[in-house]
């Protein structure tokens, strides 16, 4: 029998992959009609990259070259900053690359057959012999498993747990990619006002990825086309090119969202049903390992069903392997958070201070510790470096 995934994100097809590269067959089924990504651009850390070469994605020549990376204030002088050497041999390449871009690479390596989109899961069954998806149109998908990438607001979770609430972070966000190639001195820069941030990622092509966030009530909006007028308000008298990369934007091409985390939970899944990626863990972009982290879920939960025979015993093991290591990316993105949106004008001088005054090989350790980690054993990274498989279904070896 076949695995069924419900969502067709990032989370969603890597799974697919996975298990393709591990001869299981899955059918992803996703809500969208068309596989068209709204979102803006996307920063893969080395973790992740790891994995896509392993999904033999040619993901890791678009990485960074050259850049260093800096966090500066409103005036643009420097709290820390670290250059591409150091923090390559510290914390590995970072990728950062246009969503849509990332999702029709993944879709590319997906079947045809195997993506069904235009179909909005809204609930299942299962007993001991499999599972079944129902969707929206009628129709049924029986599997051996069924695998939750359905997001944030997942239907999969709420089905298994009932409606756990998601945790408004106190922020909204705005995100962009333009075109625009002038004064980008200092490669990848985060730049932390008081309770509002902008970062800046240069991308191939000429293009920069940008991000902004300011403290706001939860579901607010700019007025109707007026974000950039929000936005140069927000950000007016920052450090060049602060300013000219919002004067540069389509207005269109800004993306506004409140953030979302969620406690981690104790479990994400029951008998033959779990979760994975944004629908397991949602967390808040601050270490921008939410996308990372459903990449390493994908390679993980694809190696435990090969290994076992029995899928609820591989859904155990896969929870227990990633369930601690995603609840450390969860705590530790929020607390970030907290620290980088703080408004009390004290409090940001002493933050701005202690960050001057952090050792700057001090902070790429941290962030080496949490993702230079070994996800899998050597005998389960050799199951995808096999040439590709016959697909079979699940438990036939
Ligand atoms: C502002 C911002 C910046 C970010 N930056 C980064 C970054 O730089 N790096 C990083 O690693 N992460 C980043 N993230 C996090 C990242 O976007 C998510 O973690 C990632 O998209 C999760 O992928 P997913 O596939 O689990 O979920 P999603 O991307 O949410 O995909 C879920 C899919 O399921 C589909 N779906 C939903 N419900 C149903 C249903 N009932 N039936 C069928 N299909 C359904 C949806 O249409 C969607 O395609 C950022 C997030 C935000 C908000």
């Amino acid at each position: 029998m076949k695995i069924v995934i419900v969502g067709g994100g990032i989370g969603g097809l890597a799974t697919t992959i996975a298990l393709g590269k591990v001869g299981i067959d899955a059918q992803v089924y996703e809500c969208a009609s068309e596989m068209r990504e709204v979102g803006a651009g996307i920063g893969l850390a080395s973790n992740a990259l790891r994995v896509l070469d392993m999904l033999g994605l040619a993901i890791r020549s678009r990485s960074l070259d050259g850049a260093q990376g800096s966090l500066m204030n409103p005036k643009g002088e420097v709290l820390v900053t670290i250059r591409t050497d150091e923090f390559t041999n510290q914390v590995g390449a970072v990728s950062v690359m246009h969503r849509a871009e990332l999702l029709e690479e993944l879709a590319r390596q997906i079947a045809p057959g195997r993506l069904h989109l235009g179909r909005t899961c809204t609930g299942f069954e299962q007993d001991q012999d499999g599972i079944v998806a129902r969707f929206h149109n009628g129709e049924t998908a029986r599997g051996a498993a069924l695998l939750g990438a359905d997001g944030l607001r997942s239907v999969v979770r709420t089905q298994l747990f009932g409606n756990r609430p998601v945790r408004y972070s106190g922020y909204t966000a705005w995100r962009a990619v333009v075109e625009f190639d002038g004064g980008l001195n200092h490669g990848i820069v985060e730049t932390w006002g008081r309770g509002c941030r902008f970062g800046i990622l240069p991308m191939s092509g000429g293009r920069v990825y940008w991000f902004a966030t300011n403290n706001a009530a939860e579901g607010g909006r700019d007025p109707e086309g007026r974000s950039k007028d929000v936005l140069l308000r927000l950000f007016r008298g920052w450090h060049e090119p602060i300013e000219a990369l919002i004067a540069a934007t389509n207005e269109n091409a800004i993306l506004r969202n409140d953030i979302y985390d969620m406690d981690p939970l104790p479990r994400w899944g029951q008998g033959r049903v779990v979760l994975l990626g944004d629908a397991a863990h949602p967390m808040t972009p601050n270490l921008g390992q939410g996308a990372c982290q459903a990449i390493e879920d994908s390679v993980v939960l694809a190696a435990c069903l090969k290994k076992h025979a029995n899928v609820e015993s591989a859904l155990l093991d896969y929870q227990s392997r990633r369930i601690p290591r995603t609840r450390k990316f969860v705590m530790q993105s929020r607390r970030l958070g907290d620290v980088a949106q703080c408004e009390n004008p004290i409090l940001c001088w002493l933050r701005n201070s202690a960050m001057r005054a952090t050792p700057k090989r001090m902070a790429a350790r941290q962030m080496q510790s949490l993702l230079d980690v070994d996800i899998l054993t050597a005998s389960e990274q050799a199951m995808f470096q096999q040439p590709d498989r016959e697909m079979s279904s699940y438990g036939e070896g």
